[in-house]
């Protein structure tokens, strides 16, 4: 009776869109961001970790005012002074506001610099669609030289080659710049006025207030309306004709496959020349692994010295999900060696032993059991744990000064003296020694 009185108390849940990732998943997620930094690295970009909270006027000014992210995704709260402020929804904005507030431009040079961290959105979630979602990021600030370009989508496409994603497309396109893209958008909107009444009422909406939105349009029935309209490419100035020209060949010479996708627009006045995105055929419907593209205006726009911009956002909750379906990548799990001990007499050495390979850096993992004297079931753990060798301690191999070392995959067992026992495990774990 007493159990039914009792007020039954809800577990808390974790909110809508997010969620926890836990061992051994959160492997594959370490061993995607060590490959994504020595990839960086090696190619001289260095980390920059900016605040998950801005103020909100950072991304109405950045993002646009006018974008479905600022309009219905952002998470924005106010303060306790009335400050409004809001969960990042992406980090270009935060990174240039960085380097603008720091002075980065003032020694004149090219910035390389690269984050990794979660960003917000109140998007429906879905597979490969979270609200609190992880990016990975590179940004060159200081040069407008295509040569940036073609070098970070050569950087980006090591990457995919080093996780194993060889089914990726890069799609790029030009959206030209301030000078040559309003005529561009004058013969769009004549165009758009003879087919807007095929299309969705969002985009009827967007053909008369900005018409490059239309080509973020999702909805089916309109695509082949959309796949009809002037390309932004016939309408290139010399100038971004020339950069375009350039970053394609430089693709070419690099054996850099690509694809022209004229639909690649957006919509901002920032956003300048080549715009880009990798889609991998190991995603379903949210197939977009990573964009970017130049920003050479934005940083005027939030107040800085004109500073031209390049840079990616890859989407690493996908970039995962995709190196998981390719199975060609394998988070290091399990341990290096698990301690299986036997008598009183055998903890001691058998706990400094296992010290011992600890401040070596094996992952080593010493309990004590409740059982002890049972073999069997310690080896059980050791297997349980996908340890790879067991290190057998009973009191007679102290009395003897050598310990059994079994491996767990071959079950073969040897004697093993413990001051040899670091060295001989390195050696077999392609560690050195
Ligand atoms: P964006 O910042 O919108 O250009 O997105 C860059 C990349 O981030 C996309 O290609 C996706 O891989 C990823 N991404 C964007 N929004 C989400 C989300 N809500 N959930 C998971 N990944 C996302």
């Amino acid at each position: 009776m007493a159990e039914e009185a009792r007020k039954k108390i809800e577990p808390v849940r974790s909110v809508k869109g997010t969620r926890d990732l836990l061992p051994p998943a959160t492997g594959l997620w370490q061993r995607v961001e060590e490959e994504s930094r020595r990839v960086f690295e090696a190619y001289n970009f260095r980390e920059i970790r900016t605040p998950v909270l801005e103020e909100t006027a950072l991304f109405r000014r950045s993002v646009g005012a006018d974008t479905d992210i600022v309009t219905k995704e952002m998470y924005t709260f106010e303060d306790r002074d009335h400050e409004s402020l809001t969960l990042r929804p992406e980090a270009t904005a935060s990174v240039v506001r960085a380097y603008i507030e720091h002075g980065l431009f003032n020694d004149g040079g090219i910035h390389k610099l690269y984050y990794m961290g979660p960003m917000f959105r109140r998007e429906r979630p879905q597979k490969g669609r979270f609200r609190q979602f992880y990016q990975i990021g590179a940004e060159v600030l200081g040069s407008d030289h295509p040569s940036v370009d073609v070098e970070l989508l050569e950087m980006l496409a090591l990457l995919v080659e080093r996780l194993g994603l060889g089914n990726s497309t890069l799609l790029v396109n030009s959206v030209g710049c301030a000078r040559c893209r309003p005529e561009y958008v004058k013969v769009l909107k004549r165009a758009l006025e003879g087919v807007k009444s095929k299309l969705c009422a969002d985009c009827q909406r967007r053909a008369v207030t900005n018409p490059l939105r239309v080509f973020d349009c999702k909805v089916e029935a309109d695509q082949a309306t959309i796949a009809g309209l002037p390309r932004i490419l016939d309408y290139l100035d010399p100038e971004c004709r020339q950069h375009f020209e350039f970053v394609t060949a430089g693709l070419r010479d690099r054996s850099i496959a690509y694809t022209i996708e004229p639909r690649l627009v957006r919509g901002l006045d920032y956003y300048t020349r080549t715009t880009f995105e990798m889609t991998s055929g190991a995603l379903g419907a949210q197939n977009a692994l990573m964009g970017g593209g130049r920003y050479d205006g934005l940083a005027e726009m939030l107040g800085g010295p004109p500073t031209p911009g390049f840079g990616v956002a890859i989407g690493e909750d996908r970039l995962v999900l995709a190196v998981e379906e390719a199975g060609a990548l394998r988070a290091a799990v399990g341990l290096d060696a698990y301690i299986a001990w036997m008598g009183d007499g055998a903890y001691g050495p058998a706990t400094k032993l296992a010290r011992d390979l600890r401040r070596e850096g094996l992952s080593v993992e010493i309990r004590r059991p409740t059982d002890a004297a049972k073999l069997k079931k310690s080896l059980g753990v050791a297997s349980k744990l996908s340890a790879r060798y067991s290190i057998i301690i009973g009191e007679d191999e102290v009395a003897k000064g050598r310990y059994q070392v079994k491996d767990m995959t071959s079950g073969q067992q040897e004697e093993v003296e413990p001051a040899r026992l670091v060295a001989y495990l390195k050696v077999r774990m392609g560690t050195g020694g």
